[in-house]
């Protein structure tokens, strides 16, 4: 593939398949790409959601690279069903995803299915290994349970990105010791008195890679409207002025961090 020398960023976690998006797909598509996007990838939920996800990768062409996985508040009673589809996936898809995600744990929504979420996070960190491919990982009111997981399989060589990221730079540091671990940042970081932006000072950006969980999320000054790739300028913005650094300093190496980590571009 080769790559596009004009484009600035990647959106590492883009929900573009979304019905937000559906009454002007077109007209957004054009609006990301004509602001520097040069991919995005289109993290998985679950079987409901996929048939939408593949079918805008398709609309997208070789701009946006899809992930598979069960998403941890979608681990529920047919769990096991939901996770034989995402190992069908993998074997049937070998080659077509650049991850597997969104995996991970949640206890802010629902802590019900806690034990079957910690089942399928660390079958699907098993398979990720299995396929050499990355994880995206979801983490919300959780983390203690996510170390537990990593722990309890000895984990030492995770490839894959905690987006959304929100902890400490305890919980970064904690983190690293497991593998090759990357913090994804988005919207948030442009919220008054976000605690990431404080964190986010001691972070390398060799560890950053940015996203927009479009349609959630939306940066400050567009907060209340929809959110989509082309507020990923504001967000690197923010990091620049955390960083002391310019915005094509994050744009360059947050977008190899991209590339490498998911190989894409190569
Ligand atoms: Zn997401």
């Amino acid at each position: 593939m080769k790559v596009n020398d004009t484009f600035k960023y990647i959106d590492t976690h883009v929900h573009l398949y979304d019905e937000a998006f559906d009454c002007d797909f077109e007209e957004t598509l054009q609006r990301i790409k004509d602001a520097g996007v040069g991919y995005c990838i289109f993290p998985a939920i679950d079987r409901e959601n996929y048939e939408r996800q593949t079918e805008c990768a398709k609309k997208c062409g070789g701009f946006a690279f899809e992930a598979i996985g069960l998403h941890p508040t979608s681990v529920g009673a047919n769990w096991k069903e939901e996770l034989d589809f995402v190992k069908e996936r993998l074997e049937a898809g070998k080659g077509t995803y650049v991850a597997v995600g969104e995996i991970g744990l949640d206890g802010y929504w629902s802590r019900e299915f806690m034990e079957e979420q910690k089942i399928a996070f660390r079958e699907q960190l098993l398979w990720a290994k299995e396929y050499g491919l990355p994880v995206i990982v979801h983490v919300r009111d959780a983390i203690e349970e996510v170390f537990e997981v990593l722990d309890s399989m000895g984990a030492s060589d995770v490839k894959g990105v905690f987006h959304a990221f929100s902890g400490s730079y305890e919980t970064y540091c904690r983190l690293k010791k497991y593998g090759d671990i990357k913090i994804g940042i988005g919207g948030v970081v442009t919220y008054k008195n976000a605690g990431i932006a404080k964190v986010l000072e001691k972070i390398p950006l060799e560890d950053v890679l940015l996203e927009t969980d479009a349609p959630w999320l939306t940066p400050v000054p567009y907060r209340g409207k929809r959110n989509e790739s082309t507020y990923l300028e504001v967000i690197a913005a923010k990091i620049a002025q955390i960083k002391g650094c310019t915005i094509e300093e994050v744009a360059k190496i947050t977008t190899e961090n991209a590339m490498v980590l998911f190989g894409i571009g190569k």
